[in-house]
Order: C-alpha cells, then sequence, then structure tokens
C-alpha cells in the first residue's frame, strides 16, 4: 500500500486510524497549506526535537514523526534506576500527544521497514509516506555476530540494558535476585558506542547496589578498550574513594563468545569467566533500518553525513542524526542527539525554503553518577573546521572532582530535557 499525499490526507481526515495510520493527538489532522512535508524516524533524544524544531520554525511545513512505540524511556539515568536509586522508569518516560497538540506534529505509531530513496518514500508496517526531506534518527543495534555463541537468548539471559525499557528493568531484577555473594560480570565493547562514560557510570551504580543490598558480591568489568573512554581520572578517583573492594576492573579484556548455559563469557577466545548476572553490553553500530535502507558507509557501521546539514553523502534529501551518524567529534549521546537536531531542523527549513545554511554549532554535557549523591560532567562545544566537526579549543572540560553539585545539575538537565523533548 502505497500512500501518496492525497491518500495519506484523506486517511488522516477520514479518521480510520485502526484500518491504517494510527495517529496520536488531536492536531494530526491539521494540514499543511505549503504541499511540503517532512517525515522524521525515531522518537526519541533526535527525532522529538527535529520534528517539533521544524513545525517551530515553519508551521507551513507539514512533519510526520513515525515511532515504533507509543512512548520512549530515555538511557540517560537509567544506571540510576539499576542502582536502586530511582524506584521505577516512570520519570524518564515521555509520551508524544503534546508535541501533536502543541506544534502539529502527526504522529504516527509504526515500524519502518525501508526506506525507498529514489520514490522518497518510506515503508512502514502501516503504509507507505511519501516525504520532500527525511530526517532519521533510528539510534544504534549491535553487532552480535561478533560474539561466538550469541543466540536469540542471550539478551534475555545477558542483558544489555543499552536501550532502556524492559532490558532495564531485567538488568535490576537480576540484580535483585543473586545471592549475596554472587559476581556481576560487565563487558564493555571497542568504541564507538552511545554514551561513552556510560558504561562506568553503570559500573559505579551497581558497586553502589551491592555495597548496599548483597555486600559479599563484586563486580568484574571487562573493558574492550585499554582504558576508561571517558572522565577516566574523575572514575577512577570515585572507584577508589567508594568502591575499592567491590570493583574489579579489567582493561583490553575484549569478550569474543559467550556460553548462554554455563553463564560465562570468553575473553580473546582464552579466559573464560562465569557471572551470576552478566551485563553484556555488544559494539554497536547505527540502527538497523540505517544498514538496511543502505545510509551507513563502506564500514557497514555508521552514517556518513555532510556535517553541516546532517544530510547523507549516500542518499539526497535523508538527513541523519543522533547515534546513527557519523557527526566528527561530537560524542554518540542525547545531549549531541539534540543540538544536532537542532542545527538539522533549521538547515532542512533552510534549504525547503531555498534559503542560506547556517553554520553549526553544537554542544555536548555528559553527566555521570557515581554515588546516589555525586556526580561528575564532561562538556565541550563543537564547530565545523573544514566540513569536519571538531572541538573548540579551550571550551568545556571535566568537572574538578566528585561533587554534589554536579549531581543536581545533572537532576535539572533530564528533567530539562526530556521535557523539551514531550512537550
Ligand atoms: C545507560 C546509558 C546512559 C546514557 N546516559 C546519557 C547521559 O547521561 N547523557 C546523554 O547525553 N546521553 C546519554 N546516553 C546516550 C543517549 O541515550 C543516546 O545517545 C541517545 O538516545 C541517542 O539519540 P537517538 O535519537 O540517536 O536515538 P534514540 O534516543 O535511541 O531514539 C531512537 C528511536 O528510534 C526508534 N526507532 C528505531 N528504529 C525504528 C524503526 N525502524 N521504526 C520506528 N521507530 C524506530 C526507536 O524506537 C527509538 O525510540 C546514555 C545511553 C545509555 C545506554
Amino acid at each position: 500500500m502505497t500512500l501518496d499525499r492525497r491518500s495519506f490526507l484523506k486517511l488522516v481526515g477520514a479518521g480510520v486510524g485502526a484500518a491504517g495510520l494510527p495517529l496520536i493527538g488531536r492536531a494530526a489532522e491539521m494540514m499543511p497549506k505549503s504541499g511540503k512535508r517532512v517525515v522524521v524516524v525515531g522518537g526519541g533524544y533526535g527525532g522529538t526535537i527535529a520534528a517539533k524544531y521544524i513545525r517551530m520554525m515553519d508551521s507551513s511545513i507539514e512533519v510526520v514523526l513515525i515511532e515504533r512505540g507509543d512512548h520512549f524511556v530515555s538511557c540517560p539515568f537509567s544506571n540510576l534506576y539499576i542502582g536502586g536509586i530511582l524506584k521505577d522508569l516512570s520519570s524518564l518516560t515521555i509520551t508524544y500527544d503534546k508535541l501533536a497538540s502543541n506544534h502539529g506534529v502527526k504522529v504516527v505509531q509504526a515500524e519502518v521497514t525501508g526506506i525507498n530513496a529514489a520514490a522518497h518514500t518510506v515503508m512502514t508496517s502501516k503504509g507507505d509516506i511519501k516525504y520532500d526531506r527525511l530526517v532519521v534518527s533510528p539510534g544504534i543495534d549491535f553487532r552480535t555476530e561478533e560474539y561466538a555463541g550469541y543466540n536469540a537468548s542471550t539478551a534475555e539471559l545477558m542483558p544489555h540494558s543499552w536501550k532502556a525499557g524492559p532490558q532495564t528493568l531485567l538488568l535490576r531484577k537480576q540484580l535483585e535476585q543473586m545471592k549475596n555473594g554472587g559476581n556481576v560480570v560487565m563487558s564493555i565493547p571497542l568504541g564507538p558506542f552511545r554514551c561513552p562514560p556510560g558504561p562506568y557510570e553503570r559500573t559505579s551504580m551497581i558497586a553502589m547496589y551491592l555495597q548496599k543490598h548483597k555486600p559479599k558480591s563484586k563486580i568484574i568489568v571487562l573493558d574492550a578498550n585499554p582504558d576508561i573512554v571517558s572522565k577516566g581520572k574523575l572514575f577512577k578517583q570515585g572507584w577508589a574513594k567508594y568502591y575499592k573492594d567491590v570493583i574489579d576492573y579489567r582493561p583490553a579484556k575484549k569478550v569474543t563468545a559467550v556460553d548462554n548455559n554455563k553463564m560465562s563469557v570468553l575473553v580473546e577466545g582464552i579466559e573464560e569467566i562465569h557471572g551470576d548476572v552478566i551485563n553484556l553490553i555488544p559494539s554497536q553500530r547505527a540502527a538497523d533500518l540505517a544498514v538496511k535502507s543502505g545510509l551507513v558507509g563502506e564500514d557497514k557501521k555508521w552514517c556518513p553525513i555532510n556535517m553541516g546539514t546532517f544530510e547523507s553523502t549516500i542518499h539526497k534529501d535523508i538527513h541523519v542524526i543522533g547515534d546513527s551518524s557519523i557527526a566528527g567529534a561530537m560524542p554518540k549521546s542525547g545531549y549531541s542527539a539534540n543540538s544536532e537536531a537542532k542545527v538539522c531542523a533549521t538547515n532542512v527549513v533552510a534549504l525547503m525554503n531555498n534559503r542560506d545554511i547556517v553554520e553549526l554549532s553544537g554542544i555536548n554535557t555528559c553527566y555521570s553518577f557515581i554515588t546516589e549523591k555525586e556526580a561528575v560532567s564532561v562538556a565541550a562545544v563543537y564547530k565545523l573546521d573544514n566540513g569536519k566537526i571538531v572541538g573548540v579549543k579551550g571550551a568545556g572540560g571535566v568537572s574538578p572532582d566528585l561533587s554534589t553539585t554536579e549531581a543536581i545539575y545533572a537532576h535539572s538537565w533530564v528533567k530539562n530535557i526530556l521535557t523539551e523533548m514531550s512537550t
């Protein structure tokens, strides 16, 4: 079923959500006068912001946001749930109704199954939708084929919890059910991966949980990288101060195989390590949709883009933002995705109105909790230099020490950014 503009609008107007495209939100019926449509795929950190800002900057453009879920759970702060600080994920969960009612974004809950770049069409589980420009922010998927023995059951036994939701709940449940004296094993892949400091924050949160609830237990961290990837000095400082006997950090230990039955992992195919709970974070790449739509480069991992407009260098009129894209020095973070989305939205509107594009100015801050009340941060500003996104020298840096103030900033940051994404 291909829905051209007229059929799509007829479908919306007829209100036949159950038969075709279930549209969330009342403003879905508003029609564009301009005849221009942007489709945004992915209602997470990048996609919500791109959709909202395009509408804010040019309300004559129809924006259709397609997301597989009817809600989104934030990865930022999900480590606090795993560590037992948050009692549930409700404060990290957003819905899309206000993007529709406040901004006229047409929200479609569907799985995007493919993109036909030549025909400017997105294929979904509910029908095909045409676009003038497409913004893709589908996040990441895993290169599980790199682990011998990894199969469909592995993530249920050894959760990655690297996409927030059921996987996050599972890891915490496993920690709660583990015997006092049991070992937790965490495997960190080689970069680049989503949220460079994320695994080390999780290590801290699990160590904090063990210390409080399973004092005879330990966490063994098998890091494929030669050292802590982000804020290393601060994490080491915090671990030495609080978790000396709880964290066994082992750098340059690449997990290459798993054994579901024995609940063990193999380092470089030789050293077998058993875990009562195993948090296997597999190596990563752009989301499946980006791979199957031919948006990834020769490495088959990440999507090359024009770093000024985020337009794919492979397919015209398709912009890729967030974790899936190669955004130069900007890390794969929610803050980066938010910042990229705003530049991308501005330039999509400029391109659709034949106006000059703006020069990129990017920003990122990542907070990491080390204890319930103390956090650390890294911040940076980015600019375009000869077509590449680079860090601005002298701007940003890491926080000097563990601090309760950083923790307060972090709580404020997550509340603000999730509110921005959902209102
Ligand atoms: C444990 C952890 C902690 C983190 N902490 C921080 C932090 O403190 N600060 C920070 O800035 N970042 C943090 N991050 C990183 C942050 O979560 C990601 O960088 C961010 O979510 C990337 O945004 P995105 O839009 O690329 O992808 P996402 O936010 O994952 O959004 C992708 C969306 O696309 C949808 N989607 C994908 N494919 C399809 C399809 N085919 N059809 C329909 N919908 C689809 C998905 O359902 C999803 O909703 C953390 C990550 C983890 C794992």
